[in-house]
């Protein structure tokens, strides 16, 4: 996809990078990917962040993509973005950069799509960070891929995830790296939209409906960031499209469950199978409408 085009010092930026990984007050004691401890967390957040040890307990990687479903929006102190010089953190390397240029992007898209619709808009902040970050809805850690956090309406990255993508989880190719932005971005649309606070409430109400009203999200996400590729047709380079798809159906949880040596079990889901979350990527771009992102309508909701 041809985004270089765009201002990458026109985006919101913050950058958590060359502070010597990690900061004091943050505790990483399990090893196994999630953090506990210091900084003002509040108990809120601290069982999100149990709840997300039980998830990493299962594939670190299976979070891809964590937040928006559940990281919550809990009191931990956001990071600010004093400081922050878009310019310079966006030049760090071609990941960096190329962030920065979807995210310009994505930013047009969709202030112009929410002002077609006459819905009020604000851009998201993305956080670089290496290896151990912080955010508004605690601790960040590379091993949990790159989340939205509601509560700062920040996307955390760790751009060495991308690596990772390509070596370990087979999602080769630059779109696949720009539809992990746009899911992200997604999650931001939701709260906007205020589909997440909605959705929230009826997971605390209806517990044993929780995973199944996530993967509700997350698709939404998913067909979100297919609806930012159809508005950007005319960009799309070939083998775009098939690199976006084999990124979703690789990031599905069956697919990661059983890459783990877990026997896949859909009452455990809380992104979509392999096969939903390529159907609903597909769906948003080949409609380019984000009223066909209704996963809540088309799948059914719990009440
Ligand atoms: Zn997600």
């Amino acid at each position: 996809m041809r985004l270089d085009d765009f201002d990458p010092d026109n985006v919101d930026v913050g950058d958590q990078r060359g502070r010597g990984g990690g900061f004091p007050g943050f505790g990483f004691g399990n090893g196994q990917g999630f953090s506990l401890g210091g900084g003002g967390l509040g108990i809120g957040t601290i069982i999100l962040l149990m709840i997300g040890a039980w998830m990493l307990g299962i594939n670190p990687l299976s979070v891809l993509g964590l937040a928006g479903s559940g990281a919550g929006s809990g009191p931990a102190s956001a990071p600010t973005a004093a400081g922050s010089d878009a310019a310079s953190s966006c030049r760090v390397d071609r990941f960096s950069l190329e962030s920065c240029n979807a995210l310009a992007s994505l930013n047009t898209t969709w202030s112009k799509t929410f002002a077609q619709a006459g819905y009020p808009f604000s851009r998201p902040r993305l956080w670089f960070y290496s290896r151990y970050g912080r955010s508004g809805c605690g601790a960040a850690q590379s091993a949990m891929g790159p989340f939205y956090c509601p509560a700062d309406h920040g996307i955390y990255l760790d751009t060495d995830f991308y690596r990772e993508m390509d070596q370990k989880l087979g999602a080769k190719g630059q779109f696949a790296r720009l539809y992990v932005i746009a899911h992200e971005y997604g999650h931001h649309i939701q709260v906007l939209r205020g589909v997440s606070d909605k959705i929230s409430r009826l997971q605390q109400s209806e517990p044993d409906q929780a995973n199944h009203l996530s993967v509700m999200l997350e698709l939404q996400a998913d067909c979100y960031a297919g609806v930012w590729a159809a508005k950007n047709r005319d960009r799309l380079e070939p083998g775009d499209m098939e690199s976006g798809l084999n990124a979703a159906h690789q990031i599905g949880d069956d697919v990661l469950l059983a890459a783990a040596g877990r026997t896949p079990t859909e009452s455990a889901f809380t992104h979509g199978s392999a096969a939903q979350r390529m159907a609903w990527l597909k769906r948003g771009m080949e409609t380019g409408d984000p009223a066909q992102c209704n996963t809540f309508k088309a799948i059914g909701t719990a009440s």
